[in-house]
C-alpha cells in the first residue's frame, strides 16, 4: 500500500483540475495577448478562472489578484517591494515577521536585515501560537510591514490573523499574510480580515505546481514584480501561464466546495490517527487540535530521530515529513519545535503527518499499524531512549 501523508508539502492534482487544464497545452496554446483567434480562444477560460480565484478569497473587483509562479515569489515580492519603496527611501526602517514563517519570508526578512533595516521576529508561545497583543509592543511609527502567516506549515497552528489585522489597521501598518496552508482548510475571506496582501499557491490545494498568487488590496499598490510587457495589470510582466491559471481557478473552486468536508471528515481521520499515535508512550503534540488546520499533526516520538522514522515509513510506502532540512551527517531539529523551546530530543523526533481530502480510513489504519511497529523497532535500538532519565523534562505540555 502507498499512503501519501505529506500534503502540506504538495498535493495530488485533482483529476477535474487536470482535465480543465489539458486543452490549453496542445489545442488552445495561443498567447492571450496576441491579436488572433488562437489568443482569443484562451480568454473565456482565463476570465472564468480569475473569477473563481477572486470568489474563492472573496476579493472585490477593485482589488488585484496577481498570478505568480509560486508562493515563494509572492512572499519575496511583497517584502522586497516594501523594502525598495519604504525602507531604501528612508521613510521607514522596520518590519515584523513571526519567527516561524516559511523560509521564503524568513530568508527575505534576513536579507532586508542585512541591508540595514530592523526586523522583529515575533515569538511563538509554548503551544506554537502567536499572541497578537505582543505585536503592539513591537510596532513603531517606522514599521513598514507586518508579515505573519495564517497557518503554520509544520504544526498547522492557526495564527490570530483577525486580531493581527486589526492591530495593523489601528497603527496604519500594512499587513501581509502567507495563507498557503489556510486555503481549503479554513474559510478565507479578505473582506472579513484587515489584510493588505495575501499569498497562496495552487499546488497546496490540489492545483498545479508553478502557480502562485498575491492578493493586493486597492490603495496598497506595490512596485511591479517584473517590468516588461505589462501583463497582470502591469504588476507582473511575462506571458500568462494559461493552463496554470485555469488549473488554479478550478482548484480554488473545488477547495471552497470541499471546505466543509475538510473541516469534518478530514479532521475526523486526522483525529483518529492522532488519538492512536498518542496512545504510544512518550509522544507529544504541541498545538491543541482546535487551534490547528484540520489536516495536520506534528508529533514527537521520544528517542527516535524523525529521519529514522521517515525511513521506516517510506519502506512501508508511507510518505510523511520531519519538516527539517536534512543533511546526511547533520540532522537538524524541527525549527518550530526549537522555537517553542522543546527539549532537543523532542525537536529532533518530530514527524509531520498531513492529510488531504483524498486520504482514506484504510490508509490511516495502515499508517497506525506501521508507526506502532516502527516505534517499537526504533526505540529498541535507540540508546537515547533506553537511557532517558526518569521524569526527563520535555519542555512541552503533552496534549493527550
Ligand atoms: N509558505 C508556506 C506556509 C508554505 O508551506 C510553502 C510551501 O511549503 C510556501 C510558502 C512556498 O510555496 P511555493 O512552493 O508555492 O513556493
Amino acid at each position: 500500500m502507498r499512503v501519501y501523508l505529506d500534503n502540506n508539502a504538495t498535493t495530488i492534482v485533482d483529476p477535474h483540475v487536470f482535465e480543465e487544464m489539458e486543452p490549453y497545452f496542445v489545442q488552445k496554446y495561443g498567447n492571450p495577448n496576441s491579436l488572433h483567434s488562437f489568443a482569443s480562444e484562451t480568454h473565456p477560460a482565463l476570465k472564468t478562472a480569475m473569477e473563481k480565484i477572486y470568489a474563492g478569497i472573496h476579493a472585490p473587483k477593485e482589488d488585484s489578484v496577481v498570478i505568480t509562479s509560486c508562493a515563494t515569489e509572492s512572499n519575496n515580492w511583497v517584502l522586497k517591494s516594501i523594502y525598495f519603496e519604504q525602507i531604501l527611501t528612508g521613510k521607514k526602517n522596520h518590519i515584523v515577521v513571526s519567527e516561524v514563517e516559511h523560509p521564503s519570508v524568513i530568508a527575505t526578512a534576513k536579507w532586508i536585515e542585512s541591508m540595514g533595516a530592523k526586523v522583529t521576529y515575533l515569538p511563538i508561545n509554548h503551544e506554537g501560537l502567536i499572541e497578537a497583543e505582543k505585536l503592539r509592543e513591537v510596532i513603531t511609527d517606522k514599521t513598514a510591514l507586518v508579515s505573519i502567516m495564517w497557518a503554520n506549515n509544520e504544526t498547522g497552528a492557526i495564527f490570530p490573523v483577525y486580531e493581527i489585522g486589526e492591530i495593523c489597521a489601528e497603527f496604519g501598518v500594512p499587513f501581509h499574510t502567507d495563507a498557503v496552508q489556510a486555503i481549503g482548510k479554513v474559510p478565507v475571506d479578505v473582506q472579513a480580515l484587515n489584510v493588505d496582501y495575501l499569498t497562496f499557491s495552487a499546488h497546496k490545494f490540489h492545483g498545479p505546481k508553478g502557480v502562485g498568487a498575491l492578493y493586493i488590496k486597492k490603495g496598497r499598490e506595490l512596485t511591479p514584480c517584473f517590468h516588461g510587457g505589462s501583463q497582470m495589470g502591469g504588476y507582473r510582466s511575462g506571458t500568462l501561464n494559461v493552463p496554470g491559471i485555469v488549473g488554479m481557478g478550478k482548484a480554488m473552486e473545488a477547495a471552497v466546495d470541499a471546505l466543509d468536508f475538510e473541516m469534518t471528515e478530514v479532521r475526523e481521520l486526522r483525529d483518529m490517527l492522532e488519538d492512536a499515535l498518542l496512545e504510544i508512550p512518550d509522544t507529544f503534540v504541541v498545538t491543541p487540535r482546535n487551534k490547528r488546520t484540520p489536516n495536520t499533526i506534528l508529533i514527537s516520538f521520544r528517542g527516535i530521530e524523525g529521519e529514522s522514522m521517515l525511513w521506516d515509513l517510506n519502506r512501508a510506502g508511507i510518505a510523511a515529513s520531519t519538516g527539517s532540512a536534512c543533511a546526511s551527517e547533520d540532522l537538524e531539529a524541527n525549527s518550530v519545535m526549537e522555537a517553542i523551546g522543546a527539549a532537543e530530543d523532542l525537536a529532533h523526533t518530530a514527524v509531520r503527518f498531513s492529510l488531504s481530502r483524498y486520504t482514506t480510513e484504510e490508509e490511516i489504519e495502515y499508517t497506525i499499524e506501521v508507526v506502532k511497529k516502527a516505534v517499537e523497532r526504533l526505540r529498541g535500538i535507540s540508546s537515547s531512549y533506553a537511557y532517558a532519565p526518569e521524569g526527563h523534562e520535555s519542555g512541552l505540555d503533552a496534549h493527550h
